[in-house]
């Protein structure tokens, strides 16, 4: 396997000291795989995510990005930099253009020039889609279109890794097509990414590895294939039935 950008080793959190969110957590992502993270609402994902970015703090375990421990980081924003995280909203500045939202932390926290910065944000709109809206508002912008940009925004840091979490959960349907299309090239870049998400054929499209999180435990890891077509555990198949509509009319 190839180097692990990320290694999660026994990982625990907790909020109230009691119950275990997620309980002696352990897995790696390898440079250039991608792994989508599935699981009950609730079941902690956002955490395990939020823990990687070090906005939790753990009680126990450790985040190993490129073999550095996050949660004791000395430089935390040095680090952070590494990290690209694409939530479901887009937390985009309203008073400043596409643009410059963009290049804002290139340039102010990575000292980039102005126009080194521009000129990669400028291609990377190009790419997907977006170059003619580079000066417009977030306002100005559908649901779709701002999910787009702060997947750019992401990509402008030349993050490590990106994080994804349920980035279309809050889209109307015809919009959530234009944005897994973007994570699906980066998937083709080979960009190493961990995705959290509810799109099932997307996560099937697009995964590498499949890690099944349950009660604070991964209870099933697998292959995309054999994660959606034979589950190994029951608690993967009950929790697959749940998208499932069955018919059942009288003829
Ligand atoms: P998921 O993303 O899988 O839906 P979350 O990570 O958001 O799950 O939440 C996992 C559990 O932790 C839930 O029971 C949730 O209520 C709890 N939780 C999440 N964030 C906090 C918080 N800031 N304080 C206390 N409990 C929280
Ligand atoms: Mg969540």
């Amino acid at each position: 396997m190839a180097e692990p950008i990320l290694s999660i080793e026994h990982l625990t959190k907790s909020y109230d000291g009691k119950v275990n969110v997620l309980d002696d957590i352990s897995f790696d992502v390898a440079k250039g795989e991608v792994v989508v993270l599935l699981g009950p609402s609730g079941c902690g994902k956002s955490t395990l995510l939020r823990c990687i970015n070090a906005l939790e703090k753990v009680q126990g375990g450790k985040v190993l990005l490129q073999g550095e421990d996050v949660q004791t980081a000395k430089d935390l924003p040095a680090i952070r930099q590494k990290i690209g995280m694409v939530f479901q909203s887009y937390d985009l500045f309203p008073h400043k253009t596409i643009l410059q939202n963009i290049t804002l932390a290139p340039r102010k926290v990575q000292k980039r020039s102005k126009e080194d910065a521009e000129e990669e944000a400028m291609q990377l709109l190009e790419r997907v889609g977006l170059k003619e809206l580079a000066n417009r508002y977030p306002r100005q912008l559908s649901g779709g279109q701002k999910q787009r940009v702060a997947i750019v925004r992401a990509l402008c840091m030349h993050p490590e890794i990106l994080l994804f979490d349920e980035v279309t959960a809050a889209l109307d349907p015809e919009m959530v097509r234009e944005v897994l299309e973007v994570i699906l090239g980066l998937a083709r870049q080979k960009k190493t990414m961990l995705i959290v998400t509810h799109e099932m054929s997307f996560a099937e499209a697009v995964a590498d590895r499949v890690l099944f999180l349950d009660g604070g435990h991964i209870v099933e890891e697998n292959s995309p294939q054999g994660f959606f077509h034979s589950p190994k555990t029951e608690r993967a198949k009950q929790f697959l039935s749940t998208f499932r509509y069955e018919r059942d009319r009288e003829e």
